[in-house]
């Protein structure tokens, strides 16, 4: 059976300052730039979540997408469109909410939800220019 790759595209509106506890203000400000801004700021986040696997001979899908739309709705989109992450989120309570943490907390959200091997990659796009992968290692 031939392996393929499903991938879903999902984009989120999510506010964040990016701060590190463990550096002084004025690394932070050098490290982060405005994303250290003391009242927040926002970005339109782009999140693309793939699975791999076999291709069902009966059907031809790997997944069915409706179902992976749900699960990226009620996993993802419901509990962080629209919010401040540092605020709203428990995952970025002590987690800075920088892109390669995103997709890992994003990853950790889904791969309950689906089945065992299924998730192999959630990118997450922060602006057209920075991007972060992560695959669950
Ligand atoms: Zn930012």
């Amino acid at each position: 059976m031939p392996i393929a790759y499903l991938t879903r595209r999902t984009v989120i509106a999510c506010a964040h300052r990016l701060y590190s506890d463990a550096l002084s203000h004025s690394e932070n400000a050098l490290l982060f730039g405005p994303c250290a801004y003391e009242n927040f700021h926002g970005h339109n986040y782009e999140i693309l979540v793939t699975l791999k696997g076999k291709i069902d001979p009966k059907t031809g899908i790997l997944f069915d997408l409706t179902q992976l739309k749900k699960i990226i709705h009620d996993q993802i989109t419901l509990p962080m469109d629209h919010r401040n992450l540092n605020l709203d989120v428990p995952a970025f309570k002590t987690l800075n909410p920088t892109v390669e943490n995103i997709a890992v907390v994003i990853w950790q959200a889904l791969s309950p939800s689906l089945p065992k091997g299924l998730l192999f990659e959630v990118q997450v796009f922060e602006t057209e220019n920075n991007i972060a992968r992560y695959r669950g290692e």
